[in-house]
């Protein structure tokens, strides 16, 4: 089954069209056949196209929304040009899976989008208002343009914490906001947690049940989750994808009087703050130079700036503060995992953030760890307690494995 996998944003969509089936999955030997995304909608867009391992080119074009950025997708797609020999016409396309951001306490695993499923996601807009109408958007594009001939599927980034047990999940606030604006933690990245934990299964040998990690996804946007028996028993992200952990732009946590006293004192609307505390504050703000962690670590090398050093210090003394934490709400666990760009790709940053974690049985192999990038990999030494591994995310192929799962009707377990 060729599945197109969607990630519709306000101002972008990015793409994969992944070959996979039930014997695939099986034989974990599924195909990327091409990717790519359309940025900057709505004006001179800037598209990158890559077909299956290839160089990834690049080109511009107006495009107006969404829809029309799949127009020029699918164009592509079944062109002689773009070179993916399994797609002849829109026929080959067999079904759509979604990234939906906020399935809030509705949705607790993937689903087959029907007008009940369509109904649930535009509920959750005043959960996520910033991402669910855009996901709806591409799965309305899809409809505009396959019509009703293909399935599609929604994956939804809460769902997988929708096994946080309510003394995590509620705030210190009066109760009734609980049930009058459903207030409450929802926690993001649940798919790149449910990924990760499914290839820390595959690494060791073990079950779900044994399965019991704390993870640092750490890209653009960073959380911290408690993995216990398979399931998640906490993050750090909360009602939205502010909370927790120092990110790219993000503030993470910081005392709520701050919010106000900023608004007064600059002058600021309550909406102006929340553009503050989200766009212009975590590495971006305490460095004042960008939110780019490769551009960060170069900086410092060059130049030891002071601000940056800073920046980079706060990053990883909170990413650290949450491990402890993680590790007390889930009574230990047997591995910290680190993915995202960050975790991914940056040795140094994961050697200061488990610097000081002796006590709690953890020691890096700091030769494996520098030469663990973009690869998976156990990085901890032969005698430590704590093991720790990078594992790179992937959550396009697990929105294309739930989507082949979720329309043949097979568990999809998380
Ligand atoms: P998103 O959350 O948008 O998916 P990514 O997971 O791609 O983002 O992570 C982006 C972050 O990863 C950026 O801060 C980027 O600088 C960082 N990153 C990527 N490669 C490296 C690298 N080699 N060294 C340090 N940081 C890196």
């Amino acid at each position: 089954m060729n599945v197109l996998v969607l990630n519709a944003g306000s101002s972008s969509l990015k793409f994969q069209v992944i070959a996979t089936d039930l014997d695939r999955i099986e034989r974990d030997d599924d195909i990327r056949l091409c990717r790519g995304q359309v940025e900057r909608l709505g004006g001179e867009a800037i598209i990158t196209l890559q077909k299956g391992q290839e160089a990834a080119q690049k080109s511009t074009a107006p495009i107006r929304d969404v829809s029309a950025a799949l127009q020029y997708v699918l164009h592509w797609l079944v062109s002689e040009q773009s070179g993916v020999q399994e797609i002849r016409g829109p026929e080959d396309v067999h079904a759509a899976g979604h990234r939906v951001v906020h399935g809030g306490e509705l949705f607790h695993e993937s689903a087959v989008i029907n007008d009940d499923v369509l109904k649930g996601i535009e509920e959750c807009i005043d959960l996520a208002p910033l991402h669910n109408p855009h996901n709806l958007k591409g799965i309305v594009a899809v409809r505009e343009i396959f019509g009703e001939r293909i399935e599609q599927v929604a994956v939804f980034d809460t769902a997988f914490h929708t096994s946080i047990p309510e003394h995590a999940f509620l705030y210190a606030l009066p109760y009734h906001l609980y049930p009058r604006h459903r207030i409450r933690r929802y926690g993001f990245h649940g798919t790149s947690n449910r990924y990760v934990a499914h290839r820390y299964r595959a690494l060791r040998g073990v079950t779900r049940e044994q399965t019991n990690i704390v993870t640092l996804h750490l890209g653009n946007g960073c959380s911290c989750t408690a993995i216990r028996a398979g399931q998640s028993v906490d993050t750090s992200m909360g009602m939205t994808p502010l909370e927790g952990l120092v990110m790219g732009t993000r503030s993470g946590d910081l005392d709520p009087a701050i919010v106000n006293l900023i608004a007064s004192k600059e002058g600021l609307s309550s909406n102006e703050v929340d553009a503050v505390l989200n766009t212009q504050s975590g590495l971006l703000g305490i460095s004042g130079l960008t939110n780019d962690m490769r551009v960060l670590e170069e900086e410092l090398k060059e130049h030891n700036d002071r601000r940056v050093r800073l920046a980079i210090e706060i990053f990883c003394y909170r990413a650290r503060k949450y491990i402890g934490a993680m590790l007390a709400s889930m009574n230990g666990a047997d591995a910290i995992v680190f993915t995202g760009g960050i975790g991914e790709n940056a040795p140094d940053i994961r050697a200061r953030i488990c610097e000081g974690l002796e006590w709690a049985g953890l020691k890096l192999n700091q030769s494996e760890n520098q030469q663990t990038i973009a690869r998976e990999g156990q990085i901890s030494a032969e005698d430590s307690r704590l093991l720790t591994y990078v594992i790179p995310t992937n959550e396009e192929l697990l929105i294309a494995r739930d989507t082949v799962r979720c329309i043949l009707g097979e568990p999809h377990p998380s």
